[in-house]
């Protein structure tokens, strides 16, 4: 029997080969999903410019500090300035400008006073205010220019990813382009003679590919471009003519194909050109790896489907995610208890489809997806897991109540 190789020295040998991708510069608003090849400098102050943080009064801390409910002090209101003002007036002693949130601080003014700490409020704000509570001190409701970010700073550094959050910061800071690296271009084939293609009626013996497209929108949340999806029968010729045309993608993912059957293209096509090795993990225990002439890295996959989506976790994401120089290439794991007892296979890892058990809001436990054990063809459940609970190799048996780590996969909303 061929010794197991471990799921880490496995990674290690396709890291290994990884090179990152080139920079490019692209719009801003166009870079969700990239990763910053160079860190990101702001342009602007956040806040751009002192303004005001209440919809109230531009005063002279001095004029108010003695104002209470019994003794009000009575402003005169001699300018009002909305939020997108140009042009900036003066506070003089003993005047006030009515202001809104977001609106720049008037020369002479020092601290705001909201609406709710005078006597005629919003209603009646453009004649005189009648201040009825002293501000906290010089300064309240102000915010300072550049107190969140100064320009010049790193707004996020290279090597992070760039989603909604860090879009809105970049944009706030100025930025309106940046140095990201190339997405990694993919071509992704799934194998099989008994495939139909994705959305079509499967014929007598068929099933429908699930695969590739599963493969296909698992690249694409990992930053890369999809160049190709398609399915293949079980003709070695198909695959080998495939894999001439596009061995310069910078990947390319197969499923199936792969075992110790009689009808395995992917083995039959790359046999001597990468290496076929047995993993130490359940599922996804075959697996092929290499570079192919043109470069592209290519993973052959089991065809199992809860076998790829347990690969792709396990040696696909990473990779993609190294070839974009990205800082995290790893999910974080979380230590959660388990809501239910399972056998795990001997000295194999094992990457169970779980669900989050939230009854107990102070206690997530986790749960197996799958009812029907942790067979890697119930590709239905899937549909309902939340992520994976990786199981190291030395455990056979997990108890309810044991921790386990457990990787969590994005909402796909
Ligand atoms: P293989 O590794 O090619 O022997 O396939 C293993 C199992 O996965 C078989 O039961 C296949 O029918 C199934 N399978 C292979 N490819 C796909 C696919 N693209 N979509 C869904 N199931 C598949
Ligand atoms: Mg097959």
């Amino acid at each position: 029997m061929t010794e197991l190789v471990s799921v880490d020295a496995h990674r290690a040998r396709i890291l290994d080969v990884v090179r990152p991708l080139p920079a490019e510069t692209v719009g801003v608003t166009g870079a969700s999903g990239r990763t910053l090849a160079r860190d990101a400098i702001a342009a602007l102050d956040i806040p751009a410019f002192d303004n005001s943080a209440m919809d109230g009064f531009a005063v002279r801390f001095t004029d108010v500090a003695g104002a209470s409910a019994s003794d009000p002090v009575e402003l005169a209101v001699s300018g009002d300035v909305a939020a997108g003002s140009a042009a900036l007036g003066d506070v003089t002693a003993g005047t006030t400008h009515r202001i809104m949130t977001g609106a720049p601080v008037p020369h002479g003014a020092d601290t705001i006073v909201p609406f709710e700490h005078t006597s005629g409020g919003l209603a009646d704000s453009l004649s005189t205010a009648i201040v009825r509570e002293t501000p906290k001190a010089a300064g309240a409701h102000i915010r300072r220019r550049a107190e969140d970010l100064a320009r010049g700073d790193t707004v996020l550094p290279a090597g992070s990813p760039l989603g909604a959050l860090q879009i809105s910061a970049l944009l706030a800071a100025g930025v309106t382009e940046v140095s990201v690296t190339r997405a990694p271009r993919v071509v992704v084939v799934s194998t099989g003679a008994e495939l139909s293609a994705p959305g079509e009626v499967p014929g007598a013996g068929q099933i429908p590919d699930s695969n590739s497209t599963l493969i296909a929108e698992l690249v694409r949340g990992a930053g890369g471009e999809l160049v190709l999806r398609t399915n293949v029968g079980d003709d070695p010729a198909e695959l080998v003519h495939l894999l001439e045309r596009y061995d310069d993608a910078d990947a390319i993912i197969t499923s199936g194909g792969v075992s110790a059957g009689a009808y395995e293209p992917v083995k039959q096509a790359l046999e001597g050109r990468i290496r076929f090795s047995k993993i130490a993990m359940q599922p996804g225990k075959p697996q092929g790896f290499g570079v192919l002439d043109g470069g592209a890295l290519f993973f052959g996959l089991p065809g199992n489907p809860v076998s790829v989506a347990a690969s792709f976790e396990a040696f696909v994401r990473p990779a993609l995610l190294a070839m974009q120089a990205r800082v995290h290439i790893d999910r974080p794991l979380l230590r959660l208890p388990s809501a239910a007892a399972w056998r795990t296979p001997p000295e194999r890892r094992q990457y169970v489809p779980i669900v989050v058990d939230r009854a107990d809001p102070a206690t997530w436990r986790v749960r197996p997806a799958t009812t029907g054990g942790s067979g890697s063809h119930l590709v239905g459940g899937l549909g309902l897991a939340e992520g994976f609970a990786v199981v190291p190799a030395e455990v056979d048996e997990v108890a309810a109540g044991d921790l386990v780590d457990v990787v969590l996969l994005s909402p796909p909303f």
